[in-house]
């Protein structure tokens, strides 16, 4: 995609740079040569700051210090205030993880349609399947991938031999990739009870997940705990952020008692091989199809999805974004510029769907 504003542009290059980084090894690892899209960021900062003559950072290392320590509002560019806040890190500061702000900076940055590719990471998944016969198959494995977010030696010895998921022993193997460094301290690993997956590791004795929605209770708790001689492995960041966190909604809407109440209501789950999150559809033949999409800057959303075409399908953003700011979807319309409609939230959905089934004659 083509961000029109210069700063806002070289920022998400800056995003790009730090992801990239972190698909190659630890951020805080790095060594001479830079991949070319980090020397040529950096070269770029440094001579935005001699402009401006603020003081650039000296180095690599010395802008990934600004990503963890500078808020974006207070870096030598001319960012736009509505749609960064004065707490917007592209790096976490304490666990030095990708902030989900960062991950979405790249992704709008990087890719012509942005939620589009983000919806098709699971393609990997579709060669060899056939639309009607292998349905079922593929929303096993979805919901493989969110019920195990980490596999180790016992996990895979089990796949080996569950029919539902053993067919895609290699896939896996592909998808999933090792723990770095990060998540290991005195040589163990520990998931986050949450959501499952591993939590990196903060100073000397503390834990955090990098999910906003598993940290906004404040509190974590840890779930399971490894030897890092166990060879422990994860989905990559891209899938965890843009495909398992809309997953996790999708399955918890698809068994929401308010729709489940509904007798005759038809809901499916990743209809068409995931060309959809769900499809609802009501006695009387009224369909709904939703996509949930589960980010956490609403402007960036709004820019990705006036890129995306896609002018029918429902968008639903979970209740907790909404619940943390009240104007989540009032922000993504306006940067998304289209109909108001296409937007709403979990609870607003059901509300949808329960005056869609009365229309038709159903219910009380
Ligand atoms: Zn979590």
């Amino acid at each position: 995609m083509m961000l029109e504003d210069v700063d806002l542009q070289l920022i998400s290059d800056v995003a790009r740079t730090l992801v990239a980084l972190d698909e190659i090894d630890d951020l805080l690892s790095f060594c001479l040569p830079y991949p070319p899209i980090a020397q040529r960021t950096l070269d770029r900062i440094v001579l935005t700051c001699l402009v401006d003559e603020a003081t650039p950072p000296g180095s690599l290392p010395g802008l990934v210090k600004w990503c963890h320590e500078r808020p974006l509002l207070k870096w030598p560019l001319d960012l736009p205030s509505e749609v960064f806040s004065e707490e917007s890190l592209l790096l976490d500061p304490s666990s030095g993880v990708l902030t989900e702000l960062c991950v979405e900076l790249a992704q709008l940055a990087g890719s012509r349609t942005p939620l589009g590719e983000a919806a098709t990471i699971m393609n990997d998944a579709k060669p060899g399947l056939t639309r009607q016969e292998n349905q079922e198959d593929y929303c096993e494995l979805r919901r493989f991938l969110v019920d195990s977010p980490v596999l180790d030696n016992e996990v895979m010895r089990q796949v080996g031999f569950t029919v539902d998921v053993g067919r895609f022993d290699e896939l896996l193997s592909s998808l999933y990739q090792p723990a770095s460094a990060r998540y290991e301290r005195d040589g163990g690993l520990i998931s986050c009870r949450e959501c499952g997956d591993l939590m990196a590791s903060v100073g000397d004795d503390d834990w955090s997940c990098e999910r906003e929605a598993c940290r906004r209770t404040g509190h974590q708790e840890i779930g399971k705990i490894w030897l890092a001689s166990e060879n422990v492995r994860h989905l990559p960041r891209r899938h965890r952020q843009f495909v398992g966190g809309p997953a996790r909604v999708a399955i918890r809407l698809a068994g929401h008692p308010e729709l489940l109440a509904m007798p005759g209501l038809r809901v499916d789950l990743w209809p068409g091989l995931g060309e959809y999150d769900l499809r609802i559809t009501t006695p009387d033949g009224v369909e709904a199809t939703v996509r949930v999409l589960d980010w956490h800057n609403p402007a960036l959303l709004g820019m990705a999805s006036r890129e995306s075409g896609d002018r029918q399908t429902l968008h639903v953003v979970p209740d907790y974004r909404i619940d943390r700011d009240p104007n989540y979807i009032a922000t993504v319309v306006r940067w998304d510029g289209g109909d108001a409609t296409r937007f709403c939230s979990e609870s607003e959905l059901i509300r949808r769907i329960q005056d869609l089934y009365r229309k038709g004659g159903h219910g009380a």
